[in-house]
């Protein structure tokens, strides 16, 4: 049992001005955590049990997995992430330094590279695979813009785990254990999530899932069928190829037209007066496979990570004002594919425009009757765009729903590629040698506690979710001075502990509203108040944090019912 008095958990009823959202508010002012620098963080008593929490989960859901816990270091010898290509592909946040015999290190910030190391040299043949190993480790991401307390900081805890296999079947089989861990995990924290479909980023490999947890602070946006399974990343959402207009129009040819200080699809479209549909929008990118233009339609955005897959570019960026001159020999806003002497791509929305409007490549001029096939023709067409809420699923037809959600967990098939690059093999039953197929799995630690408060808290406070709780219950003696009240509580605080209940005692002299702003503040499941009058009567009362329902209980019976409220709750966090 934890008793306020000899515990480290100081409240605060001020906002702090620079915490912009409501989790690192709370976790600031219920004294969870308390800033060290910029994204790093001293985890506080009570916060750091919300962390334990979430990490027996985790371990409890690895391990049921069949996967196996082990500890890396987080300093690491350069050597490794030279031998898979990323000490140079990285970036800057990868923290970077120097022992004094001026050998390089960096701190990890995820570990295939150790743990491919690990496994190269301990498994020989396919009778030791499959094989999954984790850990719940520090990990260190220089992180370009650090914020919103846990969600995104510099040092944080992260479970990652890593899969191992003979061959693509059983890597399959590997990555959807993973996946169904993941969410016995998240709907053990009692959490609203789903699942969707992810670009696979600077990790690499085929396929990948977030996991997300739905908020309307969430930094990502994601698509969800409102009729199938489907769930996607916007970044990655498929849209469906649209019908090829028959491009009848053999004859003629594009008639140009002024259109001066007409730069942007709104103006050039009410100006001509068309849909911007009608237009078809032409984009620079420069990127590390050479200089490209992206068609797409004048109703849609050009998705940039579909660019750089497509290509199968290291990075890609918009063409900077001077290059786009170069190219076009007009400014930014009157480029057009006909004529353009650079790669071009077109989306598949540009197949719907028979006869569109585009720049002139020149200032302030357009050209009217364009038709793609006859006047310019594409490298290729491709999915280009972004999803809109007008797109039909792309797998079952159904409409799709736009939500934002806060990404907790990634799970990735990784395929060969970093066993590949430093050689981690098995022998198969002939023999014969077979490169190690990975997955890679991680789930933020602090930052799932910080996704838990977005999703449950109201004006009063943080609304934990039992499984994830600092503490179950809260018992509050309205005055300690009172000595039938203050041994009421007493007796109840130590039969719910002698049950295994975790209690926070209020045993403070405060009056008694600030002991209830504390606990909800701190968000205690369930609240066991004695008061005055109550006690006099033989009652005590017990409240739940969630819905302010209140009961008075007969006071022997105020622990038993407690612990039932303890229990059923705990039970609504069921895998
Ligand atoms: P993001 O896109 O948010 O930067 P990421 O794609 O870089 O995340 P992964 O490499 O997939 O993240 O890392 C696995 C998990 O680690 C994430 O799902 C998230 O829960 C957590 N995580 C990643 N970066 C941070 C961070 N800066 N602070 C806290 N948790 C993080
Ligand atoms: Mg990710």
């Amino acid at each position: 049992m934890i008793r306020y008095t000899r515990y480290l958990m100081p409240t605060t009823k001020e906002t702090p001005s620079d915490a912009e959202v409501v989790s690192h508010r709370l976790m600031l002012r219920a004294g969870l955590i308390r800033k060290v620098a910029s994204g790093i963080y001293t985890y506080m008593p009570s916060g750091l049990r919300v962390l334990r929490k979430v990490e027996r989960i985790l371990r409890e859901e690895m391990d049921r997995a069949g996967a196996m816990e082990v500890l890396m270091p987080s300093v690491v010898p350069s050597e490794l992430w030279k031998e898979s290509g990323r000490w140079d592909a990285y970036g800057k946040e990868l923290l970077r330094f120097k022992d004094r015999a001026e050998r390089e290190f960096c701190l990890g910030p995820t570990h295939e590279e150790v743990i491919t190391d690990l496994v190269r040299r301990e498994i020989r043949s396919y009778r030791q695979l499959p094989l999954n190993l984790y850990q719940i480790q520090d990990k260190f991401r220089d992180e370009i813009r650090p914020r919103f307390g846990l969600m995104r900081g510099r040092e944080f805890f992260m479970k990652d785990a890593y899969s191992f296999d003979a061959d693509e079947a059983a890597a399959a089989e590997s990555y959807r254990k993973m996946y169904e861990a993941y969410r016995r995990i998240f709907r053990r924290m009692g959490l609203d999530f789903r699942a969707v479909e992810a670009d696979t980023g600077s990790i690499g490999g085929s396929s990948s899932h977030e996991f997300m947890v739905i908020a309307d602070s969430g930094e990502d946006a994601i698509v969800s069928c409102a009729s199938c399974a489907y769930g996607a990343n916007v970044e990655k959402a498929e849209c469906m190829p649209s019908e090829p207009a028959g491009f009848a129009a053999k004859e003629g040819a594009p008639r140009k037209i002024s259109t001066p200080g007409k730069r942007t699809i709104e103006e050039v479209a009410s100006f001509l007066e068309i849909e911007p549909g009608m237009l078809i929008k032409t984009l620079l990118f420069e990127t590390s496979c050479g200089d490209v233009a992206v068609l797409v339609s004048g109703a849609h955005e050009v998705n940039e990570i579909k660019v750089k897959n497509f290509l199968g570019a290291d990075w890609v960026r918009l063409a900077a004002e001077e290059r786009v001159r170069e190219i076009t020999g007009a400014p930014s806003g009157y480029a057009g594919p006909v004529g353009l002497a650079v790669r071009i791509l077109a989306d598949h929305s540009v197949r719907a425009i028979a006869s569109g409007a585009t720049g002139a490549n020149e200032k302030d001029a357009h050209l009217l009757d364009v038709v793609p096939g006859r006047d310019f023709s594409p490298d290729g067409y491709a999915d280009l765009r972004m999803v809109t809420e007008r797109d039909p699923c792309p797998r079952c037809g159904g409409g799709l729903r736009f939500s934002r959600g806060i990404e907790v967990g990634h799970v990735f098939r990784l395929g060969t590629k970093y066993s590949e690059a430093m050689r981690a093999v098995c022998l198969d039953p002939d023999g014969k040698e077979r490169t190690l197929v990975m997955g890679c799995y991680g789930i933020g630690v602090g930052r799932t506690a910080a996704a838990a408060i977005e999703q449950n808290h109201d004006e009063d406070g943080i609304v934990w979710p039992i499984s994830i709780a600092p503490f179950e219950v809260a018992v509050i003696p309205v005055n300690m001075k009172h000595a039938e009240v203050a041994a009421a509580a007493e007796r109840v605080a130590q039969a719910l502990d002698a049950k295994g209940v975790e209690v926070f005692y209020d045993d403070r002299e405060e009056r008694p509203g600030i002991k209830f702003k504390d606990a909800d503040l701190t968000g205690v499941p369930v609240r066991v108040t004695l008061g005055e009058k109550n006690v006099a009567a033989g009652f005590g009362e017990i409240r739940d944090r969630k819905t302010g329902e209140t009961r008075r209980i007969e006071l022997p019976l105020l622990a038993e019912e407690a612990l039932a409220m303890v229990e059923k709750k705990k039970a609504e966090c069921a895998p």
